[in-house]
């Protein structure tokens, strides 16, 4: 299918967006700083990707090892990767607290996969889990590349060092996880699927590390991120999808708990980050109601579901039914595994089925890359009107702004007069040609000339990037 954008950011991109035009100006300033290293980076991912080897460019680990294979390196305070090597595998731990925390969370990610699943690294061969910490200036972010971890130290005033979260390491490299496996279309409901995966592993590397039952724990995704001060408890809460945050800074958690509530929208590959807490609390309404240790029974269903046949467009109803499928292949039919399966899927409102292939996945199909202007288009108008749209991000909040070149700063205006008249944009979009979970989409569309692109941000040019994000933040914080 045609892609998205991407990339494996933990702080959703809505987030940082809403911290960038946030009216503390030193604020804005420092997740302004954090999303620019995001492209940056994004961009320096997509390089190292497109290498011979593609994703799977990190060397393999040694035929026989059980056990994580960890480099933990330091970027101190830069942005070049992987950095300083700090620590390998087996070394003692330094006096840098962060990287002990980068170290311990990889082996707890590693110990979940591996005690519970037998599972040997996110590839199941033994792929060596690479780290950075101290990257960037207070940057605001934690992210998989596609071969390693990247940890910022966080703003100090709203995210606290995100090698903090245990759930949230788990989370990015579950990503991998699914990579390799199940491969879930990052678009609608599929997508959707993709994100509560790697909540539910991340939440459950949380779980079994602690060694905590599915009654005692918080559900919660990124409650040691937050700074003491925002009115919240997490980035996302699986026991109350919607619930997490309420704060002026941030906004409010968007998520549905039920299908009544479903996001049918365009934005977010499909609202990727929204309706993903709908499966998120049937997975965890499962584990309350089975009781015990929430990553041996209903875990063992999860990754029995994601690493058997599952098509990369599942829908919700098709994954509710592969995951009585897998209860009932474990526990027998009629067992009361595979009915609190069932049950946990229609207390969210989801009928446990399956559907046509080709259902899933495509209820918000990617906007249309649009029609390449002609090159012979002359420059638009000052009085030309544009409206760019940001979505995506970990829990898929939007903005958009509309403006007319005219009352743009001249650079600006200017810069969108030549974009406009090229199709430059719409050569972007048709270069995309993988997914990137976790990152920006930006629209943007024109009347006339007629424009109507969207394009993932790991795939922008750093220009243009820095246009659109000027354009949507306005004169007050330009
Ligand atoms: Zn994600």
């Amino acid at each position: 299918m045609t892609t998205s954008p991407a990339c494996c950011s933990i702080v959703p991109p809505y987030l940082l967006a809403a911290l960038a035009s946030s009216d503390d100006e030193h604020l804005a300033a420092r997740a302004q700083g954090t999303l620019r290293v995001d492209e940056e980076l994004r961009r320096g991912r997509v390089t190292a990707e497109a290498r011979p080897g593609g994703r799977t460019a990190t060397p393999a680990a040694e035929p026989g090892t059980t056990g994580p294979q960890r480099t933990i390196h330091d970027a101190q305070g830069g942005t070049d990767l992987p950095g300083t090597q700090v620590r390998a595998e087996g070394d003692p731990a330094t006096a840098d607290e962060a990287v002990t925390q980068a170290y311990d969370g990889l082996g707890a990610t590693w110990q979940l996969w591996w005690e519970a699943y037998e599972r040997n690294s996110l590839d199941g061969k033994g792929l060596p889990l690479v780290a950075t910490v101290h990257y960037g200036q207070d940057y605001d972010n934690a992210f998989w590349d596609g071969t390693q971890m990247v940890f910022g130290d966080g703003d100090g005033v709203v995210f606290l060092g995100f090698t903090r979260s245990l759930d949230v390491i788990g989370h990015e490299l579950a990503h991998g996880v699914t990579q390799y496996t199940a491969g879930l279309n990052y678009q609608g409901q599929s997508g959707a699927l993709n994100e509560s995966v790697s909540d539910v592993f991340g939440v459950l590397v949380k779980q079994h590390s602690l060694g905590q039952s599915a009654g005692d724990a918080d559900w919660l995704i990124g409650a040691d991120l937050l700074a003491p001060g925002v009115k919240g408890v997490a980035l996302r809460s699986m026991a109350a999808p919607g619930t997490a945050y309420d704060d002026p800074r941030l906004g409010k958690d968007p998520q549905p708990a039920h299908m009544d509530d479903y996001v049918e929208t365009a934005d977010d590959n499909g609202g990727v980050h929204i309706n993903s807490g709908i499966p998120n609390k049937a997975f965890h309404d499962l584990a309350v109601a089975l009781g015990g240790n929430a990553w041996e029974v209903a875990g063992r269903i999860w990754y029995d579901t994601v690493t058997g046949e599952i098509s990369a467009d599942c829908d919700f109803a098709t994954f509710a039914g592969l995951t009585v499928a897998a209860a009932t292949a474990r526990h027998g039919e009629g067992s009361a595994e595979a009915e609190a399966v069932r049950t946990a899927w229609s207390g969210v409102g989801v009928t446990a089925g399956s559907s046509a292939p080709g259902d899933g996945g495509t209820a918000t199909p990617p906007a249309d890359p649009g029609t390449p202007t002609d090159p012979g288009t002359p420059a638009p108008a000052p009085g030309t009107e544009v409206a760019v749209r940001r979505t995506g991000g970990f829990a898929g909040r939007t903005r958009e702004r509309t403006v007319t070149l005219g009352e743009l700063p001249d650079d600006d205006g200017r810069a969108w007069q030549s974009l406009l008249a090229t199709d430059r944009l719409q050569g972007l979009a048709a270069a995309t040609d993988r997914e990137y979970p976790d990152a920006y989409c930006y629209g943007v569309r024109c009347a006339a000339p007629e424009v109507d692109v969207t394009v993932p941000e790991p795939v922008l040019d750093g220009d243009v990037r820095d246009l659109f994000e000027r354009t949507l933040r306005g004169p007050d914080l330009a």
